[in-house]
């Protein structure tokens, strides 16, 4: 197998240097080992053949048999096309070509039997049928009119060069006929046991399959092995750090860790953050590195437990820091952070872009020297300039926001390695974050300080916005503040930058007694730290914002959420924006405002957020409905792989099997150097060379 890796893409027989380019630029097809492993996005069941004369209602695509009796071509220049008109005894159809006349005029004749497949529509006017670009067959043709057919999913620009998926599925055939001695990739163990179909027998199945049941094996077979190889690379790379990262022993409790409990500590901790200090600190005393990650629902409270955990540092005499992804963020969580721990006598310094020269020239020695002892900032903080005394503990606020590689160059800031403490409040789904998060211990913060009311959620629509304007009036004279969220659909930004300059004018217009404060992420960055400003301290009562405010700003006053085109955002997204209101004392509300005209699921969604406010129910539903590849924060994170056929969502059991078998293969031979293992570790490390490595970067 590992040698169709070296086998360029344009030597595959039927390909050549022309077509090998665009499949390289459009597909990342460089070679015949990606041509074999790229997937067919679905199968077309070709068993079933239907008559014209059923044709009722809106109709799926369908195969057809019989011939064309006449064709004629309409029209000049660029509105010229082809009709043929096509029968199966039963009744006739129109069948239309815009494209590739001549070659169609050349290729199909009347009076010869053909499979049709396509879409077939109905014009009301005459009642006719008809069928646009379909699929054609000539029936005497090895195989035409009967199986599931291999759909692969193709780019606009593939189709515009007339690449279409026959094309892909004819030239993976010819690969596989070409070098049908596959070396087998699965371990005999893994193989033996789940009686898995060979690499080449799955291979064949999965691109021309003969029956769904093989069809169901051969995939079952490829995506355990796409996640095993997954798995063991993040095992290893977990194991390692667990082994060789020597860690700094915090072993005791002292003077700030204390004093800040007995005389700062604003209300008791909950149970849950009391539990993930506790993990902390035993992780931080362990002599191990750690590398922690802590979930937590939006306003649970992880900034509490992140001071706490760095007091414990700093009371082992290292330093600590926090690293926040935005600058409004750094500045809210320095605010917080100095208001509670200056009083005990630790210098707290703020550091990001904006830092001006000499306070930066300040920190930088305060750091060298070890007299700044708590660092907040953006992700300035991980510059090589950037030079700790003795950094104990790194924690990331939001982590999805910054990469995978950003953490690792946090681990050279220090030696040994700064402890790293990541905290979230996208809630992940177990089998994502085993994935995703695979070389972090998890702990949960799964419950809310105590008092807190759920957020009243309501799903409402343009002719309800009159009543809800009016509920929104009577928070602002109570003296609350409010959010309104316009989503940003990049596909259209003039359009979506206008709805929300229309909304902004509106909502002035309504409430013309209060301030306005207007956020949009095309907006420079002081105007917008500007506007955000006025909101947090009171003075503008309203936010009309994109979603730039959706992660981690705090302004307990804000009592009222109101999220335009709801139907516009993923689940997780929205779950995120109600949580910036329910912060204080205060019953909250989000007012989901919707087009009337939605889907059924989109209607299901939404109304799913009117009546819970579990994060972790939201995050299932969320990866149901939409696939891992959506869930807010896992994009800009990127996997540090690509997925070729597994599905993260629904792959679970697959997931938790090549886990297993992963832990397995590493118990047995943790270097993977036995003899047996060498064709699964030259696998292994040819998969994750195409992939960033960071597994290596500490
Ligand atoms: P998040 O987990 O979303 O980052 P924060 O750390 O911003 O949440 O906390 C949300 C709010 O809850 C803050 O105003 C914080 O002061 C408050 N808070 C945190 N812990 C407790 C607690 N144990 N009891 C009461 N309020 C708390
Ligand atoms: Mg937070």
């Amino acid at each position: 197998m590992n040698r169709l890796r070296n086998v360029e893409i344009k030597f595959v027989k039927g390909i050549g240097p022309t077509r090998g380019e665009l499949l390289k630029s459009e597909l990342n097809i460089a070679t015949a080992y990606d041509l074999v492993q790229y997937f067919p996005r679905t199968y077309v069941d070709r068993s079933r053949t239907y008559r014209i004369a059923d044709f009722a209602g809106e109709m799926p695509a369908v195969q057809i048999r019989g011939r064309f009796v006449t064709f004629n071509t309409q029209g000049e220049g660029a509105k010229k096309r082809l009709i043929g008109l096509f029968t199966d005894g039963t009744r006739t159809i129109e069948v239309l070509w815009f494209k590739g006349i001549a070659g169609i005029q050349k290729a199909y004749q009347t009076g010869t039997d053909y499979f049709l497949y396509g879409k077939p529509s109905l014009y009301e006017a005459t009642r006719t049928w008809s069928m646009i670009h379909p699929e054609v067959d000539p029936a005497e043709k090895p195989g035409a009119g009967e199986g599931l057919h291999a759909v692969y999913p193709l780019t606009d620009r593939l189709r515009q060069r007339g690449v279409t998926s026959r094309h892909i599925h004819q030239w993976i055939v010819n690969v596989l006929e070409r070098y049908p001695d596959l070396e087998e990739t699965l371990p005999p163990m893994v193989l033996g046991e789940l009686k898995l179909p060979g690499l080449r027998e799955s291979l064949v199945a999965v691109h021309s399959p003969r029956d769904p049941e093989s069809l169901r094996r051969a995939r079952e077979r490829l995506k355990i092995e796409e996640l095993l190889y997954i798995q063991t690379d993040i095992l290893r790379t977990a194991r390692r750090n667990k082994t060789e990262s020597h860690g700094a022993v915090f072993a005791h409790v002292g003077h700030f860790f204390n004093r800040f409990y007995s005389e700062q500590l604003p209300f008791a901790l909950t149970g849950a953050q009391k539990r993930v200090i506790r993990e902390v600190r035993e992780d931080m005393r362990s002599g191990r590195q750690m590398n922690r990650l802590v979930q937590g629902d939006v306003g649970s409270g992880k900034t509490l437990v992140a001071l706490m955990c760095m007091l414990l540092a700093i009371d082992n005499g290292a330093q600590a820091c926090l690293m926040a992804p935005t600058e409004i963020l750094a500045t809210q969580h320095y605010e917080t952070l100095r208001a509670m721990a200056a009083p005990i006598g630790i210098d707290v310094r703020l550091l990001t872009g904006s830092t001006r020269k000499k306070e930066r020239e300040s920190i930088h020695a305060g750091l060298l020297d070890g007299s700044v002892q708590l660092l907040v900032g953006t992700h300035a903080l991980v510059e090589d300039t950037v030079q700790f005394r003795n950094l104990g503990l790194a924690v990331i606020d939001e982590q999805h926001r910054f990469g995978v590689a950003q953490r690792a160059r946090l681990w050279q800031k220090n030696n040994p390695a700064p402890h790293v403490l990541v905290m979230t409040a996208t809630p992940i789904p177990r089998t994502l974050a085993m994935t995703l998060y695979g070389d972090l211990d998890v702990s949960v913060i799964d419950e809310l300080p105590p008092g807190r009311k759920p957020v009243a959620t309501y799903l409402r629509y343009e002719d309800n916005r009159l009543q809800v304007y009016k509920g929104l009036g009577a928070q602002l004279r109570a003296g609350r503040q409010a959010y309104i969220v316009y989503p940003l659909i990049e596909e259209n930004e003039k359009l979506d930058l206008k709805s929300l300059e229309d909304g902004y004018e509106v909502i002035r217009e309504t409430f013309p007694q209060y301030k306005v404060a207007f956020v949009h992420g095309k907006m420079k960055p002081e105007t917008k730290d500007y506007q955000m400003g006025t909101f947090v301290s009171g003075e503008a009562r309203i936010l009309v914002a994109t979603t730039v405010i959706e992660v981690g700003v705090n302004v307990p006053n804000a009592t009222t959420m109101i999220i335009e085109n709801a139907e516009c955002f993923g689940l997780s997204q929205l779950h995120q924006l109600r949580g910036r209101v329910g912060r204080g004392a205060d019953q909250s509300y989000c007012i989901l405002m919707s087009k009337h005209n939605i889907g059924r699921d989109t209607r299901k969604r939404l109304e799913l957020m009117t009546h819970t406010s579990d994060g972790f129910i939201i995050a299932e539903e969320d990866m149901k409905m939409r696939g891992p590849g959506d869930i807010e924060g896992t994009r800009q994170s990127g996997l540090a792989f690509e997925l070729r056929i597994s599905n993260l969502a629904t792959d679970g059991r697959f997931i938790q099997l090549a886990r297993r078998y992963a832990e397995r293969i590493l118990d047995d031979d943790p270097t993977l150097t036995a003899p047996y293992n060498r064709v699964f570790s030259r696998t292994l490390a040819l998969n994750t060379a195409r992939t960033m490595d960071w597994g290596k970067i500490s």
